[in-house]
């Protein structure tokens, strides 16, 4: 297949492009490089830079690409820098998503695999959160992506769009080749590796008054590769809905600092901080639908596996991708 990735040079983006030439389909990349990297795009990909936010670039980009389908990974997607600036997401992920959505229709681009997330479901009564869970996002991030679901789903209905939303929970780890490298860093695993790293003195745990067992926050952590392949079943095999991405597991803020103590050898000093705004306490997938819809299975679901992958991306690449 041919496929048109926007966001291809950003973590997840870059790295389903690999597995996607791995398989012998053909892939154009579409980024504007704010976030993304250019060494992250595959040599065997086309590169396209252009930004969702300017309707020729994108409708430009589609017309001469003439994909068989789209994979929508661009976006801004810190909860974080959400709460600070509503506006900077509904712009960028919701503008852009309307723009990218007006190019397939104008040139019948049907099917589009949308990274949405599991921040639309909120802060869930109940745990594994199955695809019916209630979509009511407790932060402006999670609250675009709903917003892309919807506009997504009116476009199938108005216009014949075929959209998949795979809801991802906590994406980590990394191939040999590509890994994750944000500016700033946010997320939790690669902030202890720099730790580790003697990058940064110690890790800071937002908050451990949550109702969980110790305390910290509860996540789903999910290899990267295992998430880039669900994408590809999802393009090949013809899904259609929504399809959470996680392990099943929950593993806290603490635990996730005490196998990284344990992969890296590294005492990792941490230090309890507030509450970060936004966060729910636990957010742990029910992805019964995937695997049993989509045939998808995670090759590497254990949480030290996908720690001990970032840690030797990482070290491999002390200061990430070049140039930045
Ligand atoms: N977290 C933390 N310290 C950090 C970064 C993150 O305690 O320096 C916590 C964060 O509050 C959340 C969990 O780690 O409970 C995962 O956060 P991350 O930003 O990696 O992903 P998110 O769940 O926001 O998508």
């Amino acid at each position: 297949m041919k496929l048109l990735v926007t966001g291809g040079a950003g973590y997840i983006g870059s790295i389903t492009t690999q597995l996607l030439l791995d398989e012998g389909h053909e892939v154009v990349v579409f980024d504007n490089l704010e976030l993304g990297h250019r060494e992250a795009v595959d040599s065997r990909a086309s590169f396209l830079a252009g930004d969702l936010r300017e309707r020729e670039s994108i409708h430009d980009a589609m017309m001469s690409v003439q994909p068989d389908a789209v994979m929508h990974f661009a976006a801004y997607a810190l909860v974080g820098e959400s709460m600070e600036d509503p506006m900077l997401y509904f712009h960028n992920n919701v503008v852009g998503g309307i723009y990218l959505v007006e190019a397939m229709s104008a040139v019948g681009v049907q099917k589009i695999i949308f990274s949405s997330t599991c921040a639309t479901y909120g802060a869930p009564d109940v745990i594994p959160m199955t695809e019916e869970t209630p979509q009511n996002p407790t932060n402006p991030y999670g609250e675009s992506k709903l917003m892309l679901e919807k506009i997504l789903l009116w476009a199938r209905d108005r216009h014949n769009l075929e959209p998949v939303f795979l809801r991802y929970f906590n994406a980590a780890g990394a191939t040999e080749a590509f890994g994750e490298d944000h500016h700033p860093e946010t997320h939790l695993i690669p902030l202890v590796l720099s730790v580790a790293l003697g990058k940064r003195g110690k890790i800071m745990i937002f908050g451990d008054d949550y109702d969980t067992p110790d305390g910290s926050c509860i996540r789903d952590y999910i290899h990267i590769v295992d998430l880039a392949q669900a994408h590809i079943q999802a393009v090949t095999k013809g899904g259609a809905g929504a399809f959470n991405l996680g392990n099943g597991m929950g593993y806290s803020v603490k635990e996730v600092i005490d196998v990284a103590r344990e992969v890296t050898g590294h005492p990792i000093p941490a230090e309890v901080a507030p509450r970060r705004p936004g966060d729910p306490a636990r957010l742990v997938a029910a992805a019964d639908k995937a695997r049993n819809e989509l045939g998808w299975k995670p090759a590497y679901p254990e949480l030290r596996t996908i720690i001990e992958h970032a840690w030797k991306w990482h070290q491999a690449h002390p200061d990430g991708y070049e140039g930045k």
